[in-house]
């Protein structure tokens, strides 16, 4: 049998058309063993725009783009599934989804509505699901292992869990299952819109073998390009590869995305409360700047919200990585490890300061900065530990800044730096 043949098979996209043959999976998920690791994605579907159409149902079955409008910088949050036939995807500038689709009803969003409807999932999930992970606000691993003696198979739970969600919040979402947060997610991506699918235990290579390579987690465009130069288009030639080969091309990444291509993901779910991945921020001009300065106290208003959410979370990071897009739409990516971890605003502006003055040629405009804190840890009291004095002053500064600006909001204090360039720029 070809992974195709077993792949348009496993691919139960409706839920009612899986309800059919639900009996023959039912075998499969009692012969899983305890061991086998059973992860569950969970993606809501074109998550704003449902969350919108449940507010208004009028919306219902019409072209919805959420965020920016045509006439109004910025990007495509969500857009709905009669958009996406169009060319529109999320990130796209909203002027351009605009021209692709000009009848589309565009709508600003709201994310505290967003948050409420994320929350109310996830409350539901927790009623049901032993180890529940937030991934985003519409995404959601499911640790399922060991449940089917109480649940049942797993198809059966997913199925519950669909309808729970919809109970609850009338969203649709889609369900990948599979032995990693890997596989899970892949299941996912290919189940979408309002779909299951299921990876059998002992099917993640067969699984992987005739997908393409874009599909992966991790493959991003370059390495894709690279692959295609090779002549390499799906997950099965890429598990093929000798070792020694894909390491000189990609490093480290080049091992990890063979063992990933042969089916073997790792990565827990993290339970509730668990450190996110990483914390960022961006901001989009009104009008594209060439003014470093300006640039600049935008990059700093950034990494106070940055530093601010860090401590928050009483996370420390070490990488610290700046994004700046010109207005051609070329983006640049710089990143710097730091030898001690941070949460100071300061710190991180300068490494932004530092990376952005290294990467930023002059007279290019800039339409868009973000900047991105990663390797983050829980910040388990070091400074009493290893503090300076110096340290502990910054310590106490921030805390007051942070205990101000929590209970008066984050515009209560402007820093010098943005004051001064905030008037430049008015
Ligand atoms: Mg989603």
């Amino acid at each position: 049998m070809t992974s195709k043949h077993l792949f348009s098979i496993i691919k139960a996209v409706p839920l009612s058309l899986f309800q059919n043959n639900a009996k023959g999976k039912k075998e499969k998920g009692k012969g899983t063993p305890m061991a086998v690791r059973r992860i569950f994605c969970l993606d809501m579907d074109c998550f704003f725009v449902s969350v919108e159409r449940v507010l208004n149902p009028v919306l219902k079955g019409k072209p919805v783009i959420v965020g920016a409008k045509p006439d109004e910088r910025g990007v495509v949050s969500a857009c709905s599934y009669e958009t996406r036939k169009f060319g529109v995807h999320s990130g796209m500038a909203s002027s351009c989804a605009g021209r692709l689709c000009p009848h589309a009803i565009f709508l600003h969003g709201n994310g505290k509505h967003y948050t409420l409807f994320s929350r109310e999932a996830r409350a539901i999930l927790e009623t049901y699901v032993p180890v529940v992970q937030a991934a985003s606000i519409d995404e959601f691993y499911l640790d399922m292992t060991g449940t089917e003696r109480l649940y049942g198979p797993m198809l059966k739970s997913a199925k519950r869990i669909k309808r729970m969600i919809y109970r609850g919040t009338k969203l649709p979402c889609t369900i990948g299952i599979g032995s990693s947060k890997m596989i899970a997610k892949i299941a996912c991506n290919l189940a979408k819109p309002d779909g299951i699918l299921e990876v059998a235990p002992g099917d993640e290579e067969i699984f992987l073998r005739d997908l393409p390579v874009g599909e992966m987690p991790g493959i991003g465009k370059v390495m894709q390009e690279k692959l295609h130069e090779w002549g390499i288009c799906n997950l099965g030639e890429v598990a093929e590869i000798p070792l020694p080969i894909l390491k000189s091309a990609f490093g480290k990444h080049g091992e990890i995305m063979r063992v990933r291509a042969r089916g073997i993901g790792s990565g827990n779910v993290n339970p509730i409360g668990g450190p996110p991945k990483s914390i960022g921020h961006e901001s989009t001009f009104s009008v594209d700047s060439e003014n470093p300065a300006m640039i600049e106290s935008v990059l700093f208003r950034l990494a106070e919200k940055v530093g601010r959410r860090l401590r928050k979370k009483k996370l420390v990071a070490r990488t610290i990585t700046l994004k700046f897009r010109l207005s051609n739409f070329k983006t640049i990516t710089r990143a710097h490890t730091l030898d001690q971890p941070t949460d100071h605003d300061e710190t991180i502006f300068s490494v932004a300061q530092t990376l952005f003055r290294k990467a930023y040629g002059s007279r290019s405009r800039v339409r868009l900065v973000g900047i991105r804190a990663t390797k983050l840890s829980i910040n388990a009291g070091q400074l009493s530990l290893f503090g300076t004095e110096d340290e502990l002053r910054k310590h106490n500064f921030y805390s007051g800044l942070d205990r101000i600006r929590n209970r008066y909001g984050f515009g209560a204090i402007v820093s010098g730096r943005n004051f001064k360039n905030a008037k430049t720029s008015a």
